[in-house]
């Protein structure tokens, strides 16, 4: 049997509580032994010493760490610098975006595609970062096509990249479906679902509104009746979100990477749930 990849990702703690709520976090997800956790960062720097520091801080606890990286708007020394310092770090891997602008930066100012920054890091650092990248199994909300999407997604992966993690969805025929285009385009590299666990009923909508992850009408209609009663809505989530987990494992998926938003117990009842403890 393959073994499966399971990873966790963190926000980039902004505030030293923030850091304090994450060390908690990494504590109850680490003994997990994840094949790695992963930290978010601002794209723009907003939150480039929150992910330097979460990284090089929980890098000892033994669990691999991934940050997240995006050119934003800087300039080649400022992603040099980053690499060093991870390389010296011991760090092996990152996850490598394009990035989101950040709210009120407007949008004057172009972005760099993820495939450059992949191209980047291979040119000045070799073979030594394993590579992730994101896919959109529910196409990405600037993407004009389904094809401009597969190929927009091949030329990461012909710029270097070793695998990828998708955004989150809540309906796995979407994930097989992207996944069987990827064969047909010769994408042959892990495509690990993310998987974000239901918490909040009025955050979850708004975000999957900007990000493009189609939240189900039976699902979002269960999810307003249960709003005002926590305890029902955490258990129907774990439910709900277990069994996509479930079917995705089932049917080859790689792995899961739950998106944890820097709280442990919300991945851990799925945890619970599949019976990987
Ligand atoms: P790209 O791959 O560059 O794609 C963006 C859009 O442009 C797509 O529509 C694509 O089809 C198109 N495109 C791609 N390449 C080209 C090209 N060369 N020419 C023309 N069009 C092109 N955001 C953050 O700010 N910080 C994070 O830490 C972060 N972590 C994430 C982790 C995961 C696993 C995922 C799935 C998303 C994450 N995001 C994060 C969100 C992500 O930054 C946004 O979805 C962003 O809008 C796109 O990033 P990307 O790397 O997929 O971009």
């Amino acid at each position: 049997m393959t073994e499966h990849l399971f990873s966790f990702e963190y926000s980039a703690p902004r505030t030293e509580e923030a850091l304090e709520k994450l060390r908690r976090t990494h504590s109850r997800l680490q003994p997990l032994k994840p094949h790695f956790c992963s930290v978010t960062y601002g794209a723009g720097g907003s939150t480039k010493d929150g992910t330097r520091q979460a990284i090089l801080e929980l890098s000892p606890s033994g669990t691999p760490m991934a940050p997240h990286l995006s050119f934003g708007g800087d300039q080649l020394d400022v992603i040099d610098e980053l690499l060093d310092t991870y390389r010296s770090a011991g760090v092996q891997r990152l996850v490598a975006l394009r990035g989101d602008r950040p709210s009120g930066i407007g949008t004057g100012r172009s972005m760099v595609h993820a495939n450059e920054l992949v191209r980047y890091i291979r040119e000045t650092t070799g073979d030594h970062f394993h590579i992730d990248v994101a896919a959109y199994p529910e196409i990405h909300p600037e993407s004009d096509s389904v094809d401009s999407e597969i190929h927009y997604f091949k030329a990461k992966i012909d710029a270097g990249a070793n695998s990828a993690i998708t955004q989150y969805f809540y309906n796995a025929d979407a994930y097989f479906r992207y996944r069987d285009l990827c064969q047909r385009a010769g994408i042959d590299v892990p495509i690990v679902p993310g998987i974000m666990p239901i918490t909040n009923v009025q955050g979850l909508v708004r975000f999957s509104n900007l990000c493009g992850a189609e939240i189900p009408r039976w699902l979002n209609k269960n999810l307003q009746t249960l709003e005002k009663d926590p305890d029902a809505l955490k258990a129907f989530g774990a439910d709900v979100v277990t069994n996509m987990c479930q079917q995705l494992l089932d049917n080859d998926a790689p792995g899961l990477h739950f998106y944890t938003l820097n709280q442990a117990l919300p991945s851990l009842a799925i945890w619970d749930n599949l019976g990987l403890s």
